[in-house]
């Protein structure tokens, strides 16, 4: 029976154990490690996120179990829940890797604190991010409010560190605590069809899923804006959830220098962006970046608001992009930017009104890069998409999904239209619609707003000539794209 006292894992957003460098240290002590997932109440996580955190367990469960190990799985405000674990083990030693949610900072810094009173050790790791979001400075030593140069710093400072391995085995305690049954973590409900078909959460789906995307890297540069081709990693749930360390990641894909060339990894630096901005930013979710846009007069969120959230606009990118988000718990970051700027800019709906739907709706729901993004979209966050700019739904889905593949996947009704209409059908000619069995209004909207007056109007608006306070030079030139 081992002597030692237990050390704890705690896992949270690190649902793996390769490459865990808290799993890997509790291990290396040779004494009995209990792995532990604690449900933080009150729970924040949407929808689809609780789906997935609940196959991932089951996986991360099962795994363990394979290493003689078990998942204790508890419920109840992190602070307790953790003290409560630690008092009924007799275990000296948590280890965590660290997080950099503003709330998740404040409890690892309290459990730090009520521990170190106990003489118990909380060992804090670094696994879940390219950088610790304080480590990189500008040169006057302040954080990074622009991505480029961020970018660059880390690129020239990261050096891939060496793979924590995968723990053979585990000591086992000589009593397992009690904790909740994995059943009670599942979400059954019949709207996780759809992801339960399109995804295989947990570690080994994850790094079979990274073998694969290597082969697609290649033609990454040209295709990761086509959103009917296979032409991005669809990594970021695994990501998300740590199911696969993002190390792991560019160890992977650094060898043949492709990753590089075509902003694969760059893609990989947002991600750590992000997560700079909601540290140096902690009220990135709730408030814009740009004091200029805290007076906005946005428009109450109502009927229009639900059309969009279904995928009723009558823009079928847009329908594409939303039914593709409920059905699948994902839409491609192309259609993401598209249905932002259009729930944005072209209904004048509070970016955080999108926020909070991506954030029940996403599988890979991240508060750092979901706020980013959309305060990107928005204009008003650092380093964002100048406010002028305001996609035109129509023109993206002809660039960007011309035959209409996309379009014909996910709002099914529209499978008969020809591909020079099927962007815009309420331009098709009747016969073309009788054709494609399309009555406007009946089987497919009507476009709800029009977007040339809507972008006018939003301009308008940032520009100071409506009764927004927003001011700032009117853009000289415009990218066709946007207008
Ligand atoms: P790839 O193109 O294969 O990129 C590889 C990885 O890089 C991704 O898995 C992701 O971890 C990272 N990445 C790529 N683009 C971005 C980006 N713009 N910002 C940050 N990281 C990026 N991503 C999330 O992970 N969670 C979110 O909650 C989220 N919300 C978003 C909301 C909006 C309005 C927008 C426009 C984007 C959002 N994104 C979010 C970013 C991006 O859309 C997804 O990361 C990407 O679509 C994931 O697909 P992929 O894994 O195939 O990406």
């Amino acid at each position: 029976m081992p002597k030692q006292s237990p050390h704890v894992v705690w896992f949270r957003r690190d649902l793996r154990l390769e490459d865990n460098p808290a799993l890997a240290a509790a291990a290396d002590s040779g004494a009995p490690v209990i792995p532990v997932f604690i449900v933080e109440r009150p729970d924040r996580l949407g929808g689809a996120a609780r789906w997935w955190r609940g196959r991932s367990l089951e996986m991360l469960g099962a795994s363990l179990e394979r290493l003689g190990s078990r998942l204790i799985l508890r419920e109840g405000t992190p602070l307790d829940a953790i003290m409560a674990l630690l008092h009924e083990t007799g275990a000296r030693h948590l280890h965590i890797n660290r997080r950099f949610e503003p709330k998740g900072l404040g409890i690892d810094a309290e459990i730090t604190t009520e521990a170190g009173h106990l003489g118990i050790e909380v060992h804090e790791h670094q696994g879940n991010r390219l950088h610790e979001p304080w480590a990189l400075k500008t040169l006057k030593g302040e954080s990074f409010r622009v991505f480029t140069p961020f970018w660059r710093r880390l690129a020239e400072n990261y050096r891939t560190p060496q793979a924590w391995p995968r723990p053979k085995k585990l000591v086992a305690p000589a009593i397992w605590p009690g904790g909740l049954p994995m059943e009670k973590l599942q979400e059954k409900a019949i709207w996780t069809t759809g992801m339960a078909a399109a995804w295989q959460p947990g570690e080994a789906g994850a790094l079979v899923h990274l073998k694969s995307v290597a082969g697609k890297l290649a033609h990454y540069h040209e295709a990761r804006d086509l959103p009917a081709t296979d032409g991005t990693s669809r990594l970021s749930p695994h990501l998300a959830w740590g199911e696969i360390s993002v190390h792991e990641i560019w160890r992977q894909l650094t060898g043949s220098g492709k990753a590089v060339e075509n902003g694969f990894l760059r893609e990989l630096g947002w991600r750590d962006f992000n997560t700079h901005l909601l540290y140096h930013f902690p009220r990135l979710p709730v408030e814009s970046w740009s004091a200029q846009f805290r007076a906005f007069p946005w428009e109450k969120p109502g009927k229009q608001f639900r059309q969009w959230q279904k995928g009723l606009t009558g823009y079928p990118i847009i329908d594409a992009g939303m039914r593709q988000l409920w059905l699948t718990g994902w839409m491609h970051n192309r259609v993401r930017m598209i249905t932002a700027s259009f729930l944005i800019k072209d209904m004048l709906i509070d970016w955080r009104e999108g926020e909070k739907w991506f954030w029940d709706t996403l599988v890979d729901a991240d508060l750092a890069q979901n706020a980013g993004n959309w305060q990107w979209v928005a204009g008003c966050g650092a380093d964002a998409a100048p406010y002028f700019r305001i996609f035109n739904p129509t023109t993206q889905s002809i660039k960007f999904d011309g035959n209409g593949d996309y379009i014909r996947r996910w709002v099914p009704e529209l499978a008969k239209m020809p591909a020079r209409y099927i962007h815009a059908p309420e331009t098709a000619p009747a016969e073309v619609l009788i054709d494609a069995s399309i009555r406007l209004g009946r089987d497919y909207p009507r476009p709800m707003v029009d977007h040339a007056k809507a972008r006018q109007h939003a301009l308008d608006l940032y520009q100071g000539r409506g009764q927004n306070p927003l001011s700032g030079p009117t853009p000289k030139k415009q990218d066709d794209l946007f207008s």
